[in-house]
């Protein structure tokens, strides 16, 4: 068994994205790009409604998928497929846009705290061009476990301690659980040797080893079969871990590919309306 320790500290920075929501992006800054397969990471949180209320109206993707999950507030779904979903507090979407998805992600609330998060996942080459797929998941359909200190984890994707996630079958064999743990808890959690792995602290502090990641932070972790976080302080984080891809990365916009031809493909198709064909 070998525990994995904290490789780098990445502070997010602030951003705006959609039509001007407000966020924290962690992943896809210069700091950092990529970790591989992860392409970008936002925390959106505001109380304040000019911050969230212009939302993400319609937009594509091609190539990658796109996980949202939230943790206060309320935002409506819709695509180009006739989706429609509601994500509220505790509940998530996994949406594998491959060729091409159009959708929107709009508040439904005036007021009010608005606290989630978006994560884009990369697609190997072989499964960029599969059809577009969409997950809504309901706070009910993501597993919940609680340990005897009182550590809650909600288990969205992959196997969390033996409590498995709805999200699963996927080539890169994403975990993604948000752990949630009383002040002075601690949790050794067994992550896959070899897959890239990342803790994001969004409330409180946690020990991973003998350093600290406070809210906002990120922690890149070294390799290993676990990682071992002691809460300092009531804390809840997200930890993530999954097979990295290992194929050159070529981004535009909400288009990721392998090559600029596959980018130059993805604009033409999307001028010419033919993105989700
Ligand atoms: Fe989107």
């Amino acid at each position: 068994m070998t525990e994995r320790t904290l490789e780098r500290r990445v502070q997010g920075m602030p951003a705006s994205d959609g039509a001007g929501v407000r966020l924290n992006r962690v992943i896809g800054t210069p700091a950092l790009k990529h970790l591989d397969p992860f392409l970008m990471l936002d925390e959106f949180k505001s109380d304040s409604a000019d911050d969230y209320i212009a939302g993400f109206p319609s937009h594509p993707h091609r190539g990658f998928e796109t996980v949202t999950y939230m943790l206060a507030g309320r935002m409506e779904h819709r695509d180009h497929l006739d989706n429609v979903g509601l994500l509220e507090a505790g509940g998530a979407q996994w949406m594998t846009a491959g060729r091409g998805i159009i959708h929107s992600e709009m508040p439904q609330q005036q007021e009010g705290l608005m606290w989630g998060f978006q994560l884009w996942i990369n697609l190997p080459a072989a499964e960029k061009m599969q059809r577009a797929r969409y997950r809504d998941l309901a706070p009910d359909d993501i597993a919940e476990a609680r340990d005897e200190q009182g550590v809650e984890r909600r288990v969205i994707a992959g196997d969390s301690l033996g409590v498995v996630g709805p999200v699963g079958g996927l080539s890169v064999d994403p975990l993604m659980v948000d752990i949630r743990m009383p002040s002075g808890s601690d949790i050794a959690h067994p992550v896959k040797s070899g897959h890239r792995a990342f803790v994001y602290a969004y409330r409180g502090a946690v020990k991973i080893a003998d350093e600290t990641l406070t809210a906002g932070q990120l922690g890149i972790l070294r390799d290993g079969d676990r990682v071992r976080l002691t809460a300092d302080g009531d804390s809840g984080v997200l930890l993530l871990a999954a097979r990295p891809i290992g194929e050159p990365i070529v981004q535009y916009g909400p288009f990721v590919m392998n090559s600029s031809e596959e980018i130059e493909q993805a604009l033409r198709d999307y001028r010419d309306d033919r993105l989700t064909e």
